[in-house]
């Protein structure tokens, strides 16, 4: 029987983890090992992924892949049993308390690093364990935000607060270090390579089971670290307590009890990372292999590589003893660095075979098992679990609603009705108003300024014409951009997102996709500058790029001024009816593209669906305030230098003849000259007039211009001279054309300008395939 067979509800024991590769590796790294206990809890509402329970806490992942984990209801064995008695043994230990300053780590003061040296530290720990909420704590404001060398996947860095030459860098959130996503294989590269003074390894200890493997594999590093154990507010508040000291001595390093979001025990955690990494105090022990566990086959296999490879890990750079449980893994990059040769790979061959025959499970799991035994053996020496934790059984409740079968998809498309409503209705339209009114006075005051000091007719005309309308109606996308991202952010710090793309994946994977891309495609439908950025949270490239060219057919609320000024004027009679279609229409074509996508640019899978769903937690107030800053400074700058500089160029294409004299009659301009260019190509959709060509040229700065730009040059009477079937075409035009500027750039930011202007073409293209199918057929029947 399979993990897919169990009925809702039922337990079973795993046989066998079956699978392959990277998948399989990450199933075990997450706890999904033999011998483990997992409880079916629920099925997505569209039947696809399941939701299991395993070492208590959730995680989520297709049935194809659950069908490959086996299974077992029998009884468990006489050995599992005690174990088990062992781990529920609730009274063995007393809490000592948060900020005893560690009775177990004795501060050495030997070989401290010459004074003045850069102290660079790691912050490496799972996701969703406070990570960000801990990164702000330590370094306050001090912090820069940049991308790894090579993809854009956000690095930040920070010197710890009150810590002169202290660097602190935020990595992805990780598993493990068996290379299994892109953001994997930078966290796994910048401990190896970049070799930081110390790590800080933050825990979850409301889920110290999974969080410790990681901890495991980190010590096996050899490098200075320190154990954040962090939500330990939680902890103690459901009446579970850690001892602390004999967690330390198992585990050979300082374990500092903390609470990020509350500012507990941070300031111990900064002594000690500053204190071990300033004397390079190296973990104590790595040796986490057991003769006495299951005939200690794992033990003598690994202590055997160990000294086989010595000599090549050193060479390479590796630390040996992670070289040699990767290796016994099958881990493939570490077997290419260490360079062996043929009789010592054929002798690693041997020992795994024979690890392998004695174990009784395959390589992958029987490392994996080892860890997971010592960790068993830690937290039953000094974990008292708290009962059932209070936030549990809360995000419990929450979810019979919000991953309900019935009620999860009402409940997502009223959530994002109300984030929507919110932003474009209320909070955004707010301050968007009051900054439009500031920009309307500050260019006033400069106009009348200009004038006071007499400048020049032309300069006047581009400071106000140009810079302060063009650079003005960007910047008035700021609010809305800022209230999107703070809706966005306490939906994903709470955990929300993670629950969405448990509900949608169904949906999203029929179009190649996984869950998490239906955030920023519905975010497309309010601005596609905050969805292209907030397709950083999807964990893959593949997706990334996929879900960033399908946003642009998510119609944005800035073509709405379009379609209700044409469908006024041409469909009086069936606005409503029209408009929906525009919408439909625009997520069909986005369909279409997204299969032709998955036919060339992006074959392959969607990532694989495993997921932890952590429980709702309240966001900290400090990482949304950090996220807004960062989002409006990114927008800000990056954004501006392109629209900027395409304001001036607009501005100037309109304002002069092709002799370079300033006009007044725009029929003159270089632009009208330029959209003229345009008019034979435009013929074919019903649209070939220059002025047409010149509005929907503007309309790429921002799409509100179109109409005021066809109501100028047309003098009002555009609706008069278009037939409707012209009208219509305009509108599909308008619907799929290049998206604004500040979309480009954010695009340009995202995939660099190729994508960006690859994209742009390709929306025109389709464009005008949809216009010519809309009009000539429209033509033929009416
Ligand atoms: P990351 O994914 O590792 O970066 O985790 P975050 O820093 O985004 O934190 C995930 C969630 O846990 C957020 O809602 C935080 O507010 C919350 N959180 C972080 N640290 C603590 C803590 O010490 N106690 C409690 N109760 N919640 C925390
Ligand atoms: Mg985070």
């Amino acid at each position: 029987m399979t993990l897919k067979d169990l009925a809702i509800g039922e337990s079973a024991r795993i046989l066998k983890t079956g699978g392959n590769g990277e998948l399989r590796q990450h199933f075990l790294d997450m706890g999904v090992i033999p011998g483990t206990v997992v409880t079916k809890v629920k099925l997505a509402p569209m039947g696809d992924p399941i939701e299991f329970d395993v070492n208590g806490y959730e995680l989520t992942m297709r049935l194809c892949d659950a069908k490959k984990i086996e299974v077992t209801k029998e009884e468990e064995t006489q050995a599992e049993k005690a174990l088990k008695a062992n781990q529920n043994d609730h009274n063995k230990t007393i809490h000592p308390g948060l900020g005893e300053d560690g009775k177990f780590h004795a501060k050495g003061d030997g070989n401290p690093l010459p004074d003045g040296t850069l102290l660079t530290y790691a912050l490496v720990g799972n996701q969703n364990s406070g990570k960000t909420t801990l990164f702000n704590q330590l370094t306050g404001s001090n912090q820069h935000v940049g991308n790894f060398p090579g993809v854009t996947v956000d690095r930040k860095d920070g010197e710890i607060r009150g810590q002169q030459n202290t660097l602190v860098t935020d990595l992805p959130g990780i598993y493990s270090m068996s290379p299994y996503s892109s953001e994997e294989i930078i966290s796994r590269n910048f401990v190896l390579n970049e070799k930081p003074r110390g790590i800080i390894n933050i825990v979850d200890a409301t889920n110290i089971h999974r969080n410790l493997y990681l901890t495991m594999q980190l010590l096996e590093m050899d490098i200075p670290m320190v154990v954040a154990l962090n939500m330990m507010d939680e902890v103690t508040g459901n009446g579970g307590s850690i001892d602390v000291n004999k967690m330390e001595e198992l585990l050979g390093v300082p374990v500092i009890p903390i609470s990020a979001a509350k500012n507990q025990g941070v300031d111990e955690l900064i002594k000690h990372a500053v204190h071990v990494a300033h004397f390079q105090e190296k973990p104590l022990r790595q040796d986490f292999c057991d003769e006495n566990d299951s005939g200690g086959a794992v033990h003598r296999a690994l202590h055997a590589v160990i000294h086989l490879i010595q000599d090549h890990a050193v060479k390479a750079g590796i630390p040996v003893r992670f070289a040699a449980s990767k290796l016994l893994e099958g881990d493939k990059r570490i077997l290419y660095q260490l360079d062996l040769d043929v009789n010592e790979k054929e002798i690693l061959e041997h020992i795994s075979l024979q690890m392998e025959n004695e174990r009784g499970l395959d390589r992958s799991a029987a490392i994996a098992d080892m860890r997971y035994s010592y960790i068993k053996n830690v937290c039953s020496q000094t974990v008292r679990k708290p009962k059932e934790s209070r936030e549990r059984i809360r995000s419990q409740k929450i979810d019979t609603l919000l991953t309900g079968k019935y009620t999860a998809i009402p409940f997502f498309l009223l959530i994002m009705t109300l984030v929507f409503f919110l932003t474009f209705n209320v909070i955004g339209a707010f301050f968007q108003g009051l900054l439009e009114k500031g920009i309307e006075g500050l260019t006033g005051l400069v106009d009348s300024g200009l004038s006071a000091i007499g400048t020049n007719g032309v300069l006047h005309a581009l400071i106000i014409d140009g810079i302060f309308t063009g650079v003005g109606s960007v910047l008035s996308f700021l609010p809305i951009i800022v209230t999107l991202f703070f809706f966005l952010s306490l939906l994903e710090d709470s955990g929300y997102i993670a629950r969405v793309a448990f509900v949608m994946d169904t949906l999203l994977r029929k179009i190649g996709l996984s869950g998490r891309s239906i955030v920023p495609l519905l975010i497309g439908f309010g601005c596609t500058v905050p969805a292209v950025m907030s397709t950083r949270i999807l964990p893959s490239e593949r997706d990334r790029k996929m879900t960033i060219l399908l946003t642009p057919f998510m119609s944005c609320t800035a073509k709405l001024p379009i379609f209700a000024f044409f469908t006024a004027a041409f469909f009086p009679k069936h606005g409503g009816l029209i408009m929906t279609g525009l919408y439909i229409f625009g997520i069909i074509a986005g369909i279409v593209a997204a299969f032709i996508y998955r036919k060339t640019l992006f074959k392959g899978e969607p990532v694989p669906f495993v997921m932890e769903l952590p429980n709702y937690r309240l966001p900290s107030p400090k990482n949304v305030g950090q996220l807004l800053w960062e989002k409006a400074k990114d927008f800000l700058e990056r954004a501006f230098t392109v629209i900027f500089i395409a304001t001036i160029v607009i501005w100037f294409l309109q304002s002069f003849d092709l002799q370079l004299n300033y006009i007044e009659d725009s029929s003159q301009s270089i632009l009208a000259k330029i959209a003229s260019l345009f008019e034979p190509l435009m013929k074919p959709i019903g649209l070939g007039d220059w002025r047409i060509c010149t509005s929907l040229i503007s309309g790429v700065m921002a799409k509100e211009s179109v109409v005021s730009t066809l109501e100028i040059l047309f003098e009002g009477g555009v609706s008069k001279v278009l037939s409707s079937m012209a009208a219509a075409s305009l509108l599909i035009f308008s619907l799929l054309y290049s998206p604004c500027i500040a979309a480009i750039a954010s695009v340009k930011r995202e995939l660099g300008s190729k994508w960006a202007a690859a994209l742009v073409l390709w929306q025109c293209a389709v464009a005008w395939l949809c216009a010519f199918l809309v009009y000539s057929l429209g033509n033929l029947f009416i």
